[in-house]
């Protein structure tokens, strides 16, 4: 799938900036830009992580001065001879390069190959490769904080340590194979589901860590409901200090769902504002709710917007049960309305057109996401192809473990456990197919 005997280049950096890097990776990576590059002296000629400075020459037209910084086999981001040339960023300057560089015997990189390549040289497993892509998509600090703690290595730290007691199991009941005329058990049932179990319970922690990783690294989903007109478009609005969603004074305006984001604290927010929740109908007001009910169930945060001046008890609660995951935020809005008024236990007292309570509401939904867990070093699983292979090899072991309680013999206990070394090790990258490879560095942007 990927080549790696050949020499690549592209752009690492997007074009509109003052300064542009283009990468060179490969056997000929160093001979390649010496073709078109003249300095003080050649880059063949040049110590390792040495920047020199020189001209990019077509002919005996310069296109550009530029600076080189030369890498050297086995010591650099993909392991091979690399030069990283920085230039002027102007879009013509980068394509006459790249334009050069093929002349001289360089090809376009896919996206993804530089890294590719580093996983490829065994300069980090795929968890870690996968990270880093993370890194350049984070937007906030929390998804920020789960791709580095991946890149740096703690949630592939975790899976080796499950892999070594795994394949420690499986040794001893292979052992129990090679004596099987004697009938003996070296691994002892007992201590066996022990440990099966604590790998189980790791296992189960992993899985449940996605539902917070994936939202932080998504935007952690809030579904903004109530009545029409209790205020929802006008919070929303004063939430994102913009004139966003739309005001009006005539129920059942909101028909689309609107998804606006917000960063609170180092937590990216997605608001979904959602048609009112009401009994109606009218056919479009109705799909308009369904919708509201959809994203709803999918928020991790259900708001709950309700007019000061309306009897709460009396508005029927149309809200579908919540999940385990989910919070639910009362805000009683338009309390500038009012002027006594006693809050039901938890809720919030706001004017969402005043701005009061809004400060308090913000915290709350801060509040609601617990990131100690992130910021203590656990591993938060943030990507779904982790999630599959965990839950995959968390279904193997349960099968081993059934196997073990109905005391089946030992080579089928180790194969299964052996199914959930092959499901964790396609997380890392220690068991992988051109399939996957293709999946994830596809999706890698050019030049990275
Ligand atoms: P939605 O249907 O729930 O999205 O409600 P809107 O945000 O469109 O607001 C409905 C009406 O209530 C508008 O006329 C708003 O100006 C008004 N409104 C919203 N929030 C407040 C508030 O805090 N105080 C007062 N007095 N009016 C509000």
């Amino acid at each position: 799938m990927f080549d790696t005997h050949d020499t690549i280049a592209a752009p690492a950096t997007a074009s509109g900036g003052a300064v542009a890097m283009i990468r060179i990776s490969g056997p000929e990576a160093i001979a390649v830009c010496d073709r078109i590059f003249r300095g003080s002296a050649r880059l063949a000629d040049t110590p390792a992580y040495t920047v020199r400075f020189g001209r990019i020459t077509d002919g005996g037209r310069t296109v550009d001065e530029v600076l080189a910084t030369v890498f050297r086999a086995p010591r650099s981001y993909t392991g091979e001879d690399s030069v990283e040339l920085s230039c002027h960023g102007s879009s013509y300057v980068v394509s006459e390069i790249l334009r050069l560089l093929h002349a001289a015997g360089a090809r376009t990189a896919e996206p993804g190959e530089f890294t590719a390549r580093a996983f490829l040289a065994g300069k980090m497993d795929l968890a870690q490769a996968e990270a880093v892509a993370d890194l350049i998509a984070s937007s906030s600090r929390a998804s920020h904080a789960l791709a580095t703690a991946q890149m740096r290595g703690g949630f592939s730290d975790d899976l080796h340590a499950l892999r070594d007691r795994l394949l420690h199991l499986a040794s001893l009941l292979e052992l129990e194979l090679d004596f099987s005329e004697e009938d003996v058990e070296f691994a002892d049932r007992t201590q066996l589901r022990g440990v099966m179990e604590e790998i189980g319970a790791k296992l189960d922690t992993l899985c449940r860590s996605f539902s917070l990783g994936n939202a932080l690294k998504q935007g952690v989903g809030v579904a903004i409901v109530g009545a029409p007109n209790a205020g929802k478009s006008t919070l929303l609005n004063r939430l994102l200090g913009e004139e966003r969603a739309m005001v009006s004074d005539i129920a059942g305006t909101t028909r689309d769902a609107i998804e606006e984001t917000l960063d609170i604290d180092g937590v990216l927010f997605r608001f979904i504002d959602t048609a009112g929740l009401r009994r109606t109908d009218d056919r479009l007001e109705r799909m308009g709710i369904e919708r509201t009910l959809a994203a709803a169930a999918r928020a991790r945060i259900i708001l709950r917007v309700t007019d000061a001046a309306d009897d709460a008890a009396a508005s029927p609660p149309l809200l579908p049960p919540l999940r385990d995951d989910q919070r639910l935020i009362e805000a009683i809005n338009k309390i500038d309305r009012c002027s006594r008024l006693t809050l039901p236990a938890g809720a919030l007292g706001i004017s969402a057109r005043d701005g009061i309570g809004i400060d308090a509401l913000r915290r709350a939904l801060r509040d609601a996401v617990d990131t100690e867990a992130l910021y203590h070093g656990d591993t938060v699983v943030s990507t779904a192809r982790h999630y599959n292979a965990l839950a995959s090899a968390r279904a193997a072991l349960d099968r081993a473990l059934a196997a073990l309680c109905a005391g089946r013999p030992a080579d089928l206990l180790s194969e299964e456990l052996h199914h959930v070394l092959h499901h964790l090790g396609t997380i890392t990258g220690e068991i992988t197919t051109d399939e996957i490879l293709g999946n994830i560095f596809s999706k890698f942007c050019i030049g990275k």
